[in-house]
């Protein structure tokens, strides 16, 4: 029966990756861990045909040498004075006599940046954006637009999973690793994928320790506590395969890493960059019960389920437009409670929407459908809010039907995600259009459903 599914499931994916066009990095890049200084030498090939709809995203703290053309060209662009952001990034425009370069399939750019270090020290906080050196190791997630990404004005999509062969040079540093590949010894190595993915770094001076399923960089754990640790995330990996019918074989690459911001004890910071799971905070071998086989703290286990759900509403659906945070974190920590409820109980569950009911008792959010602007869903919103939203459309049409409409949404091939798109996956999945009214009336238009929520 699963494997029917499976094989259902292979023709939708492979379509997938055959429509899409990702842009192909080549080069260099240069690393101190010393002085933060990060060089970049970079061929973009086989960038989709976009027009003149598309900007280049490049960290604000990266300065460009120059832009060159497939012939190798100079040429001259827009965003050097006066630039607009973009999230982390500056935006870039090639010109040709003051005109947008149309279609421009090849581009040669070149770059420098420092970043601050903070051994010892800190900033007021630490995000997926920032490109994080500690003393120790370097930190760069492709939020953080370390390499240029090409952004498609018309699809408002940033592509940030690329395919790459590299090379990183970082004299001081004993390990690196590069999203996609498997962690090499430095001070030089190659990397290359031929899967679209995006290359988040880890560069530095820690321990690279393996299981069969898994890849654990910078911990200090014990044969015992590996397995545990690999047991825990493929009791997830497995219930999502079940619950949404996508395979979810690759290994998983687990990062222990210190933030750049203070953590006070007991305080845990994960994030993912598909199949890489990165955790400041703490000391994993600590977290990890040997002799019940299992973690100490339960909280660890939602914790974990929602970075790897992020496989699915992230990697497999990459959100875009209005609802972006709805449908990368609602979706992501609503499957996170889904698993622990799994494996805990309904007692789980329930306390949950408990607790976030009482905490939002007098929060009041501008309805999804009303969502003009992407950051209206803030912190507290997606991460709090929104999971009680599908909480809401699982007590009208049951769990089922929910994750029916969850894996209509991941069959959706490079869709907008925007309020249209919620409603249109939702009849799509079976969902009749009176079901969608009463859903949309109740726990959509509501600024607040914790009154409705049942626990
Ligand atoms: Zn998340």
């Amino acid at each position: 029966m699963v494997k029917k599914l499976v094989l259902a499931v292979l023709p939708i994916l492979f379509s997938y990756f055959v429509v899409a066009q990702n842009p192909h990095l080549s080069g260099t890049v240069n690393v101190d861990l010393q002085t933060g200084q990060i060089t970049c030498d970079f061929n973009l090939t086989n960038i989709p045909d976009l027009g003149k709809e598309y900007q280049i995203l490049l960290n604000k703290g990266f300065n460009i040498k120059h832009l060159k053309n497939a012939k190798g060209e100079m040429i001259a662009y827009d965003g050097f004075y006066n630039g607009k952001m973009r999230g982390e990034g500056l935006t870039y425009l090639p010109k040709n006599e003051d005109k947008v370069i149309e279609n421009p399939k090849q581009l040669e750019i070149n770059y420098t940046g420092a970043f601050p270090i903070y051994a010892n020290e800190y900033n007021f906080t630490d995000f997926k954006g920032l490109i994080a050196f500690n003393g120790k190791t370097l930190r760069a997630a492709e939020q953080s637009k370390w390499y240029p990404i090409i952004y498609d004005v018309k699809k408002d999509q940033l592509l940030e999973q690329v395919t790459y062969e590299i090379t990183i040079k970082c004299s001081n540093a004993a390990q690196i690793f590069v999203n996609g590949d498997q962690p090499k010894p430095g001070p030089e190595a190659k990397f290359k994928s031929d899967v679209a993915i995006a290359p988040l770094l880890f560069i530095g001076n820690y321990k690279v320790q393996q299981t069969s399923n898994a890849l654990f960089l910078n911990t200090d754990m014990n044969k015992a506590q590996l397995a545990v640790f690999e047991m825990e995330i493929a009791e997830m990996k497995a219930y999502y395969q079940k619950k949404l019918g996508i395979p979810y074989h690759t290994k998983n690459v687990i990062i222990e890493h210190t933030a750049v911001e203070k953590f006070n004890k007991g305080r845990i910071w994960g994030f993912a960059t598909y199949p890489t799971i990165a955790i400041a905070g703490g000391n994993l071998a600590e977290t990890v019960d040997e002799v019940n086989k299992k973690f100490k703290d339960s909280t660890d286990y939602p914790f974990y389920a929602h970075e790897v759900a992020h496989y699915y509403f992230g990697n497999v659906l990459q959100p875009n437009s209005t609802l972006f945070w709805f449908f990368l974190e609602s979706t992501a920590e609503y499957l996170s409670v889904k698993a622990t409820e799994a494996k805990f109980g309904k007692i789980y569950s329930n306390a949950y929407f408990k607790n976030a009911c009482l905490n939002l008792k007098n929060f009041k959010v501008v309805p999804l459908n009303k969502i003009t602007e992407i950051n209206q869903i803030g912190g507290t919103y997606r991460y709090n809010y929104g999971p009680l939203i599908l909480r809401g459309l699982e007590q009208m049409i049951g769990e089922k039907r929910t994750f029916e409409f969850l894996k209509a949404c991941l069959k959706a091939k490079s869709k907008t995600t925007d309020y249209a798109f919620f409603k249109d996956q939702a009849l799509l999945s079976g969902i009749t259009e009176a079901e969608w009214i009463a859903f949309e009336k109740q726990f959509i238009e509501s600024e607040n459903v914790t009154d409705l929520i049942k626990y």
